[in-house]
């Protein structure tokens, strides 16, 4: 095959679902995987349904996930006159005719065909009438009446379709629009897609876009049909088992390379590796390998795949979204020299981003609140003693320093035989408000000594209020 070229042609109707996404992110690997090329074309010939809304969102979510095209969009509203020309070729060539039944008339045919136990079908009244050009008139195509067209697909194996069973259906409507497998048939064509992967509710569509091909007399593309994504109960995902946007996921924290690893996974293995980074998945991507069961979409094992890959994510990588998430918490971490070490603290106990800016609060709130337990437990007059002396240490310092903060812990221990754990963890609930936190010397010398002395002395003022 010459180079490869494969597209994502979503219908602007919704946002982007994670269903589509997998199927961009096919189409998209394996053009990258072969230096290929993937076009992006938007099918809204459903004037009623297609909103520009749901272009943007489209867009949005593509960019997000970093699925880059290399031509279009291209917008099929736009090619009318194309397939205009391609209705043409085919009345030309004798693969298509006028037809002036009137849609009453095609339905008592359909009845017809069904009463005596055929498929509902159109019974071929104007087939040989040469009807000219004229008001009201579709353009049906002559559709071979006997035989079988074959679907030999990557992902299923071969298909047979009885053509008995498939009727002259119509490719352009009386108003001159085209109907829907004949834009994407003249579409893949002049666009030169010779891959076409997409998901298992097209098959059916399949057998009319062949016999178009070869009306047109042009080579097949490779077809490959991907099992839908289920929901755990094994029906078609949906909005009831819970978000299905990719820019929810967005929303909620997840990394776009998480997503995509997830994704990938749901229709296609390497073995039993489960991470990828988006260069392996480019380096190992291949048709051979999408498997033929549906994968079952599970949000706890996305967020366990996220979590993955927050750790393994440079913390200048996470920089740019954690800042969203702060902002959005009031809080504006930009310029901030702390954050990547803050980022660093955190990134082994954070399974979405915003979890981590819940966690990241404390770094850079100005006054942090006790969680009410806490400080039931820790923040008690048995505290007061080691939160002071620590903090007449740490003021008197002559480096500030996460070592020189370790230093003073173990001096603290030495003199007072007071165990570690009971001076840290009043420490960690007066510096964070919490009992869980990333280690103590690394807030301390993230936080600095400034705002750790206010805090110190806070809870020692809030022991004493409580206590009083
Ligand atoms: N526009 C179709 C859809 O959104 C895709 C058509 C195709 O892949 O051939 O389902």
């Amino acid at each position: 095959m010459s180079q490869v070229v494969t597209r994502f042609p979503p219908s602007p109707t919704g946002y982007l679902h994670v269903g589509g996404a997998r199927t961009a992110l096919f189409n998209w690997l394996y053009a990258r995987r072969l230096k290929g090329k993937f076009i992006l074309r938007i099918e809204d010939t459903d004037t009623e349904r297609s909103t520009q809304a749901s272009v943007d969102a489209i867009f949005e979510a593509l960019e997000w996930l970093g699925l880059d095209w290399d031509e279009g969009p291209y917008y099929q509203t736009r090619r009318f006159a194309i397939y205009r020309e391609h209705v043409q070729k085919l009345l030309e060539s004798g693969h298509a005719y006028r037809c002036t039944c009137t849609p009453g008339q095609v339905e008592q045919m359909r009845q017809a065909a069904m009463a005596s136990g055929g498929k509902p079908k159109y019974d071929g009244t104007c087939r040989y009438k040469n009807l000219p050009a004229g008001e009201g008139a579709v353009v049906r195509f002559k559709a071979p009446l006997a035989g079988t067209t074959v679907l030999e697909d990557v992902v299923k194996g071969n298909i047979v379709f009885n053509n008995e069973e498939l009727d002259d259906f119509v490719i352009s409507r009386s108003d001159g629009s085209p109907t829907y497998n004949f834009a994407v048939v003249v579409d893949d064509i002049t666009m030169g897609v010779n891959t076409i992967i997409r998901g298992d509710d097209h098959v059916m569509n399949t057998p009319k876009q062949i016999q178009l091909y070869k009306a047109f007399g042009v080579p097949l593309p490779l077809f490959g049909h991907v099992p839908m994504v289920l929901g755990k109960d094994r029906a078609r995902l949906s909005k009831r088992h819970g978000a299905t946007s990719v820019t929810a996921y967005r929303d909620m924290g997840y990394l776009p390379e998480a997503l995509l690893n997830y994704l990938v996974r749901l229709g296609w293995s390497h073995g039993d590796q489960e991470f990828f980074t988006r260069q392996e998945l480019i380096e190992l991507f291949n048709l051979e390998n999408i498997g033929r069961a549906a994968g079952v979409f599970d949000v706890e094992k996305l967020m366990a795949l996220n979590a993955d890959h927050i750790k393994a994510a440079a913390p200048a990588r996470l920089v740019a979204p954690l800042t969203g998430f702060l902002r959005e918490k009031g809080i504006d971490i930009s310029g901030d020299p702390r954050v990547e070490k803050v980022i660093a603290s955190l990134s082994a106990r954070s399974k979405t981003l915003r979890e981590m800016a819940e966690q990241a609060l404390f770094y850079f709130a100005e006054e942090i609140t006790y969680d009410a337990e806490a400080a039931r437990k820790f923040l008690t007059p048995e505290a007061l003693a080691p939160l002071s002396a620590l903090a007449a240490e740490v003021e008197a310092l002559a480096d500030y320093s996460e070592q020189a903060v370790e230093g003073v812990f173990h001096g603290l221990v030495a003199q007072s035989g007071i165990k570690l754990g009971k001076i840290a963890q009043p420490v960690r609930v007066a510096l964070s408000g919490r009992t869980a936190s990333p280690g103590i010397y690394e807030i301390m010398a993230i936080i600095g000594r400034e705002r750790v002395l206010t805090r110190l002395k806070t809870a020692i003022a809030f022991i004493e209020n409580s206590a009083g």
